[in-house]
């Protein structure tokens, strides 16, 4: 069962609060970061750094190594050499490894928790109580599975498809990592795995505890630099399988350039989830939902609930309670315990969400933002409802991926199916309703890899995740997320 990590929002219309700020001393942060090949921290060969900053100060944090052509062939070729001895491991010894992965993250969760917030800007609650300890439990999780494969796959012969190639975002940046590398680990492959250019610190404290906790060198690379760096991952000759997650539009690149190479793929892309309220769902839990829903990481989820539709008989009232909400939402320091929305992950993803309001308000919808003040240093956004918006809208097809929900009504279910799946997109859907027939028919109709009854962003190591239409295809997670990583032959 999914644990619950709803979203715990913090409720103080004055918004009066003692500022309690995290220890930044709990986490140590390095002036610089070299690649982690073979085993080792080793410096890149083009000479090239780059800074990653706090985005809620715009502090640089620190610099770091900028992987080319030659550094990918490197952590290629140490990932090969390191296939053999992987692979042909006992199963049940590189599940000890990975076990052992899972017990070193538990003791340095707070550290990784600090140093996620610090990087990327979520609120320090988010990383202390869902991103850190999720990516404990998928290690635990996929370390379970390393000896038991045959029950996985009965009756077939299974191998690990050999070196993986792994493209992770911003958003959720450690735990990324963790989907990712889990998974590849269990089923015997070895990785190579490059973080995002705002966010790469988390990865590289995981580097640290991988060396630490001594799996022989070359099973798992991590190299940092930004898409030129992910472009030569994926074309490189000897990759066995690419594991992205990022936007469509770099998923159809990726696309492109591995047709007719014969490489695997996996491919977790974007989302406008629509969100549902039924005139019979219990409002006030609905309307919390729909805030977790679009608010959790400052909405920079894929799987964001960032379409609301409200059946026309509660609409006025579901608006007046959502506004009334909005107000009492927290928006700063992600440092601090009581912040419900952090900074926006970088400058160029602001100007992206600033755009996308502008759209709003220019196709005619109805924009309403909280009235909190904003820091002045640091890249922040206030929670922002779009009312009156059109289907056909571009802030109701396109992912914004920021703090920005569009609200429509509807009257029946047909037509709400109708414009739920109405988007190019299809990874995830929410329904609030007091009939279990009613979910059971939105189940079976919305196009979307999951949908979540009378709650949302529920994630969990046993489910499987993934999109339908231009959201990708594969999944991760659960036994679907080994299926990614292994070949069957049928022995007749
Ligand atoms: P992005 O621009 O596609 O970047 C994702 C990763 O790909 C980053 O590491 C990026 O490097 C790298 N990259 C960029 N260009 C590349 C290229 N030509 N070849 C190979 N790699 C390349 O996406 P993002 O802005 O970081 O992340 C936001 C997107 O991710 C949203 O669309 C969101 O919906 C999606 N997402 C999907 C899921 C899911 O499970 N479906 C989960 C989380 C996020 P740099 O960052 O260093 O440039
Ligand atoms: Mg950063």
């Amino acid at each position: 069962m999914a644990r619950n990590n709803t979203l715990k929002l913090k409720f103080d219309s004055a918004r009066k609060y003692a500022p309690a700020p995290e220890s930044r001393s709990a986490a140590k942060i390095k002036d610089q970061y070299e690649l982690f090949i073979n085993g080792k921290f080793e410096k890149p060969l083009g000479k090239k750094y780059f800074d990653t900053i706090n985005p809620a100060t715009e502090e640089k944090l620190s610099r770091i190594a900028e992987a080319n052509e030659a550094d990918v062939d490197k952590a290629v070729k140490a990932a090969r050499s390191a296939f053999g001895v992987w692979s042909k491991m006992v199963p049940k010894e590189r599940g000890k490894y990975i076990f052992r992965i899972a017990r070193m993250v538990q003791e340095r969760a707070r550290e990784l928790a600090i140093v996620e917030t610090l990087d990327g800007g979520k609120p320090i609650r988010e990383s202390r109580d869902f991103d850190i300890p999720v990516v404990g439990n998928h290690f635990f999780y996929y370390a379970g599975w390393a000896d038991k494969l045959e029950y996985a796959f009965p009756n077939r012969n299974v191998q690990p498809l050999g070196v993986a190639g792994q493209i992770i975002p911003w958003n959720f940046p450690l735990l990324m990592a963790a989907w990712k590398i889990a998974p590849a680990l269990a089923t015997g492959n070895t990785v190579v795995l490059k973080p995002a250019e705002t966010t790469p610190l988390t990865a590289l404290l995981l580097a640290e505890i991988i060396q630490e906790a001594d799996l022989p060198p070359g099973v798992v690379n991590i190299i940092t630099g930004a898409g030129a760096t992910g472009a030569a991952i994926v074309n490189h000759p000897d990759i066995n399988k690419i594991a992205f997650t990022g936007s469509t539009d770099v998923g159809k690149i990726i696309q492109r350039a591995i047709a007719g190479t014969g490489k695997k793929a996996t491919l977790e892309l974007g989302g406008k989830a629509a969100n549902i309220i039924f005139d019979d769902a219990p409002i006030d839990q609905a309307v919390e939902g729909v805030i977790n829903g679009i608010f959790f990481n400052q909405g920079h989820v894929c799987c964001a609930g960032s379409r609301l539709y409200v059946q026309e008989s509660v609409y006025k009232e579901v608006v007046r309670k959502l506004k009334d909400r909005l107000e009492t939402l927290i928006v700063g320091d992600p440092m601090d315990k009581n912040t419900d929305i952090g900074a926006i992950n970088s400058k160029q993803q602001l100007d992206q969400i600033n755009k996308y309001l502008k759209i709003g308000v220019k196709e005619g919808a109805e924009m309403y933002q909280s009235s909190v003040d904003l820091p002045k240093k640091g890249f922040f956004c206030r929670p922002t409802i779009f009312t009156n918006v059109a289907q056909s809208n571009r802030i109701s097809q396109e992912e914004i991926f920021g703090p920005v929900l569009t609200i429509q009504t509807f009257r029946t279910d047909d037509e709400v199916i109708e414009k739920a799946n109405n988007t190019p997109y299809g990874l995830s859907a929410g329904v609030w309703t007091d009939k279990g027939s009613k979910i059971f028919n939105m189940t079976i109709k919305l196009r979307a890899g999951v949908v979540w009854a009378n709650t949302f962003n529920q994630f969990d190591p046993t489910s499987p995740f993934g999109g339908y239409k231009e959201s990708g295809y594969g999944r991760e997670g659960g036994l679907h997320g080994l299926g990614a990583y292994v070949t069957l032959s049928n022995v007749v």
